[in-house]
């Protein structure tokens, strides 16, 4: 444990992300919600393949922290979009072990914002893929995600969800590259929310008996989806406030 906290001390100190302080929203910041991943499969303990084994409390923040954002959020009516992973069982998703299958309870949000189903400014988009972004294209070369930007007239997004350094991580980069693309009006901003952010733990004395497994330190990878997100040119904040 010594040695853990001394490797992310040493890597917090040499790749900080310098999160800013709060972020205040107001009825004028035309601002929407993305959640990334917030089903059972990543989040519920026992939930399959992909689930935590044991209470988690990275993980249990991040879905109260995205449940407390949604409410905020569907009480303005402001817009939501919300990702579900979810996966045809004929078709893997290498290099993963199978997960969020449609259909089973792995590819449903988590008690805690299934009552986002039933709001009217939430789009839900079911997803095969870690890249919401790719996952949002249709067969006809539509973007799912990029008509709701347009339509709703977003000009940021506050991103939360699971995992920081994958799904969320992959989301952010590429809307961010879109953004710059000229392909995302009239998005300015895309925010990552710390708290609102969560990564699963897989330790290196647990992967290494674990075949073709990678080590996955929770904190540790947390901390560099936070960092890799800032680099792409996100805002990362530590709290998000309303104003009234
Ligand atoms: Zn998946």
């Amino acid at each position: 444990m010594v040695t853990d906290k001394t490797i992310l001390d040493q890597v917090k100190e040499n790749i900080p992300v310098d999160e800013e302080e709060s972020l205040v929203l107001n009825r004028d910041s035309s601002v929407g919600l993305v959640i990334v991943d917030v089903v059972n499969g990543f989040c519920t303990v026992g939930s399959g393949n992909m689930a935590p084994t044991k209470p988690n409390e990275q993980i249990s923040k991040m879905v109260d922290e995205s449940a407390k954002l949604a409410r905020e959020f569907c009480h303005r009516k402001w817009p939501v979009f919300a990702f579900l992973d979810s996966h045809h069982p004929d078709i893997p998703e290498f290099p993963y072990p199978p997960h969020c299958i449609i259909g089973t309870d792995e590819s449903n949000l988590v008690p805690a914002l299934q009552w986002i189903e039933s709001e009217n400014c939430v789009t839900l988009r079911r997803k095969d893929c870690v890249n919401g972004f790719v996952g949002s294209m249709e067969k006809d070369g539509s973007n799912v995600f990029v008509d709701w930007v347009k339509e709703k007239q977003i000009k940021v997004i506050v991103v939360v969800g699971i995992c920081t350094d994958i799904c969320v991580f992959d989301f952010v980069g590429t809307a961010l590259a879109a953004r710059n693309h000229g392909v995302l009006p009239p998005l300015e901003d895309v925010v990552v929310y710390s708290h609102g952010c969560a990564t699963f733990d897989l330790p290196l004395h647990v992967a290494k008996d674990i075949k073709g497994a990678q080590a996955h330190p929770q904190e540790l990878m947390h901390h560099v989806g936070l960092y890799m997100a800032k680099g792409r040119g996100a805002k990362v904040v530590s709290e998000i406030s309303f104003d009234p």
